[in-house]
């Protein structure tokens, strides 16, 4: 692969996560992005009701997704996300009007769990031990038929954290998918699961200094080009056909295919892919925060799921919103921003400019049936590999799903062996 030139399709995480290995390994990237900005679902925008920067939704990293982290110390943008020096988690139960800490200790052992402070109000140490039939849940199995889906620590942590984790209803979601996110954040003690927020926004720290690294190392990015079709002949990829003019894959050619899974299976017919997804909705508000508010406060017994104080804003996230998005757009500013006033004190009476963000394809829906059609990185043809959140990374549909599927894609090509790269994924994710 070296003496040739991987084209990749797509500048979503995945595309360049795929894209700064490359160059990082000297190889000849093309970037090809059909939109007007890279970042895909991970990027800011101007938005000119509120006249702010925001996300198109807001994320959250942990420190224990390893390759996001790699990925980040790599191109320079770790600076840009906001590094708690230990894991303290604020709550507030929007019903009851209770606050609390949750408060994992640093190393491995798990030792908080035996020291109520640092628990959830009205659990002992035993409930904390539940989601270990997570862990040995066998394929298919759904973390309803493993786990106990009720009581206080459902309530109160399990159920926002897989919701989070997932974007699907816990309860019908792959326990598959949930144990490696438990394992290497929770299960890897709290130093792995310090919250890390771009209160700069996402494109400073996912998508501008990923690009910086590209020019520096020689990549090229085509922005506002839309890959239409895809030629082959026998095992190969031979041309990419887009909108502005053909480009022809050349013998030592390659092609890293990082778009969202309804544009792969056109453009590849026959591609098995996830049918089902599920939607994120974003509340912004444009308010600065009262002194003393938590970057991150999660919430309970309401609407509101998550509560996100950057300098300019506060910002509501929920998962799987799918049950709003036919609400209209006033009514869910009204509803959020009372339970958003009631935990910050601001007065609810005083709706601040606000901004409602619906992504309706927002990931792929989590359960084991969608599960069972995300495909491998590796396809029919011998220089064609797939990346983005909906390959099969064993990963749910996040940033450091895709930024490991942008890897293994690059390790499969360098393989040139579909055989090698499962058993690439299977040691790197
Ligand atoms: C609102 C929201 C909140 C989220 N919150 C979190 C979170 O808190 N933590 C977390 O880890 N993850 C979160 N995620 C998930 C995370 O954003 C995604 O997993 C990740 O961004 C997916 O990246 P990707 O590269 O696989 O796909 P995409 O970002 O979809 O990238 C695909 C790219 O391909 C381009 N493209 C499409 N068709 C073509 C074509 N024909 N030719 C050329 N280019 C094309 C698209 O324009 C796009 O840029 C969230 C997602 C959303 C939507």
């Amino acid at each position: 692969m070296s003496a040739g030139c991987v084209h990749v399709v797509g500048a979503g995480v995945a595309g360049l996560s795929a894209a700064v290995r490359l160059a990082e390994q000297g190889e000849r990237v093309v970037l090809h992005e059909a939109a007007k900005a890279a970042g895909g679902r991970c990027r800011s925008y101007h938005d000119t009701t509120l006249g702010l920067t925001i996300d198109n939704g807001n994320h959250l990293l942990l420190a224990g997704n390893r390759a996001a982290m790699a990925y980040l110390r790599l191109v320079g943008g770790l600076g840009a996300l906001e590094d708690p020096d230990e894991a303290v988690f604020d709550f507030a139960d929007l019903a009851s009007g209770e606050r609390w800490q949750l408060r994992p200790n640093a190393g491995r052992l798990p030792w908080w769990i035996f020291v109520a402070s640092r628990r959830v109000p009205g659990t002992t140490f035993r409930d904390y031990l539940a989601p270990l039939s997570i862990m040995r849940a066998k394929t298919g199995q759904t973390i309803g038929e493993v786990m106990r889906c009720e009581g206080a620590l459902w309530r109160r942590l399990w159920q926002p954290v897989l919701l989070a984790a997932l974007n699907t209803e816990p309860e019908i979601s792959a326990a598959s998918l949930a144990a490696p996110v438990l394992r290497e954040t929770l299960g890897a003690g709290g130093r792995a699961c310090r919250p890390l927020v771009a209160t700069g926004g996402l494109s400073a720290a996912f998508v501008d200094p990923a690009l910086t690294y590209l020019a520096q190392h020689g990549g090229q990015l085509r922005l506002g080009t839309r890959l239409r079709a895809l030629e082959t002949a026998e095992d190969r990829v031979q041309a990419l056909h887009f909108a502005e003019g053909d480009v022809v894959v050349g013998p030592d050619d390659a092609v890293i295919l990082a778009v969202p899974p309804p544009v792969a299976s056109g453009l590849l017919p026959g591609l098995t892919i996830p049918g089902e997804f599920r939607g994120i909705l974003n509340a912004h508000f444009r308010i600065a925060p009262p002194a003393g508010q938590p970057l991150l406060l999660g919430l309970v017994g309401g609407t509101s799921e998550w509560l996100f104080a950057y300098p300019d804003r506060l910002s509501v996230t929920i998962s799987a919103g799918d049950r709003f998005f036919d609400d209209s757009r006033e009514s869910l500013a009204e509803r959020i921003w009372r339970e958003v006033a009631a935990v910050t004190g601001l007065d609810p009476g005083a709706l601040p400019p606000w901004q409602i963000v619906k992504e309706r394809r927002a990931t792929f829906a989590a359960t084991p049936e969608e599960t069972a059609r995300r495909p491998p990185c590796a396809t029919a043809y011998r220089n064609l590999a797939l990346a983005g959140d909906w390959v099969d990374t064993g990963l749910p549909a996040t940033i450091e799903g895709a930024i490991r599927s942008g890897e293994a894609a690059v390790h499969m090509l360098q393989r040139g062996d579909s055989r090698a790269m499962r058993s690439v994924s299977r040691v790197c994710l």
